[in-house]
């Protein structure tokens, strides 16, 4: 397929110029459209692209670069430079605070709105994008009060203009790495040195993505094989083949979003029916849609190419027998796990590193509970005292929105409890 550049914005106030195939330039691409900022994207090749590059002294080689409609260019070091750059609100605006939310997905999101608007002095610390797993969805067609649906970038936009009215104070680009707590206070200290203290805190910090397992994928990692990501690229998949790895509703809605532009979706699902992980609704969507062809009982067991991924290899399960096909993007949606390495030893966590929390924490350790206090924890509490969990992050729970949502409005609840006695 011949490289494309892409007008995100009619008027753009930014400009991107870096190559289709650059892991950077998708990664860059990726994180403003996550957060919100309307850019342009341009080839090196291309003549405007070219033009730009010798009006800044670049070369193609120099790419990507980002141009502002001011003059201003960046070549990001990192994306902790490009959001402050853009303009992000990087830095907290205070060392202490009421309540301290670590992480922007709609538990977190819910957190922040709940404390704020109910009088705590709140800031929420998100290491890369407001709306977490939830922000990357396509249609969220399964929450309460949206019938047709909505898409996770609206509601990402809605939660954070709704935590903004209320006063919440929303930090992007930095990533928790350890806490702290006392009797009086809870502190974090986040990479880059920065450390917030808050008399409470909730932990949002939900799951991360899965990579695929496969000799030779992860060398095509933002050149052709793309994780939890189809907004960005499927304008570029227009009349393409695209393969979706996964069984569960993400790459479903994935495969039904691509329908829309793909020449033909491939799903490859290793267990052997759909039924396994996928609600029935969007079973039925995939059904209805004759561009999406289904492959049960099958995995990925390679890549391979030049600059780009070209070619797969599949492997049928229950015989074993491998097939190669060609191929150029491949988006996989295969499950993750808990955010919580960067907690240290003193959190109870299940088998699997999702955080105990109230009753589950002596039904899971029994008599051997960590939990420090003569009195019991409050529902959502981990075991260190007066640090709560909310959504994905926290075992048993439902990984949907709405039960990250009501996670993060409880939560709340039982901060104001703690703070109380
Ligand atoms: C593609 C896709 C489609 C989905 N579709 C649906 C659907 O239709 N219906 C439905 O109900 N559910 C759906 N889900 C599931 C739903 O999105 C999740 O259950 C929900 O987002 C969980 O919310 P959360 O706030 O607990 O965690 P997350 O959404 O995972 O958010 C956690 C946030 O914490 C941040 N973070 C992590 N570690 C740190 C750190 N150390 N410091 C700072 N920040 C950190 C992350 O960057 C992230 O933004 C979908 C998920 C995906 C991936």
């Amino acid at each position: 397929m011949a490289p494309t550049s892409q007008d995100e914005h009619d008027s753009p106030a930014l400009t991107v110029v870096g190559d289709m195939w650059s892991p950077a330039c998708a990664a860059i691409r990726t994180f403003l459209s996550r957060n919100e900022i309307a850019c342009r994207w341009v080839q090196p090749s291309d003549p405007t692209g070219r033009e730009l590059l010798a009006a800044h002294g670049f070369a193609a080689d120099d790419t990507p670069v980002l141009i502002a409609a001011d003059g201003r260019v960046l070549k990001p070091a990192d994306e902790e430079q490009l959001a402050q750059w853009v303009g992000l609100h990087t830095t907290p605006s205070s060392g202490g605070y009421d309540l301290l939310v670590v992480g922007g997905g709609p538990a977190g999101m819910a957190a922040a709105v709940y404390g704020a608007s109910e009088g705590l002095h709140t800031v929420l610390l998100e290491r890369w994008a407001i709306g977490g797993q939830a922000g990357l969805s396509s249609r969220i067609e399964n929450y309460l009060g949206f019938p047709d649906g909505i898409s996770g970038a609206v509601l990402t936009d809605r939660a954070r203009r709704q935590a903004g009215k209320f006063g919440a104070e929303l930090v992007i680009s930095l990533r928790a790495d350890a806490l702290e707590a006392t009797d009086e206070d809870v502190t974090v200290h986040c990479a880059g040195g920065t450390t917030v203290s808050a008399r409470a805190a909730i932990i949002a910090t939900g799951a991360t993505f899965r990579t695929l397992d496969a000799p030779g994928v992860e060398d095509f990692t933002g050149r052709g094989v793309y994780y939890f990501s189809a907004l960005t690229e499927a304008p570029l998949c227009a009349g393409s083949d695209v393969y979706i790895v996964g069984g569960a509703n993400s790459a479903g809605q994935a495969a039904v979003y691509f329908a829309s532009c793909a020449r033909r979706v491939i799903l490859l699902v290793r267990a052997e029916s759909l039924a396994t992980e996928m609600s029935a609704y969007l079973i039925d969507q995939i059904a209805s849609i004759p561009e999406i062809h289904v492959r049960t009982g099958t995995e990925i067991a390679g890549a391979s190419g030049g600059t780009h991924l070209e070619r797969l290899t599949l492997r049928h399960r229950r015989t074993g027998a491998t097939e190669e096909v060609p191929a150029t993007w491949l988006f996989a949606f295969i499950g993750a796990d808990p955010a919580t390495t960067w907690l240290g030893p003193g959190f109870a966590r299940d088998d699997r590193g999702y955080l105990l929390t109230g009753p589950d924490i002596a039904t899971v350790a029994g008599a051997d509970s960590p939990w420090p206090l003569t009195r019991p924890p409050l529902h959502l509490e981990t075991t260190v005292p007066g640090v709560f969990a909310a959504g994905d992050v926290r075992a048993f729970n439902a990984h949907r929105v709405a039960a990250a949502v009501g996670e993060g409005s409880m939560a709340v609840m039982l901060v104001h409890e703690y703070l109380r006695d």
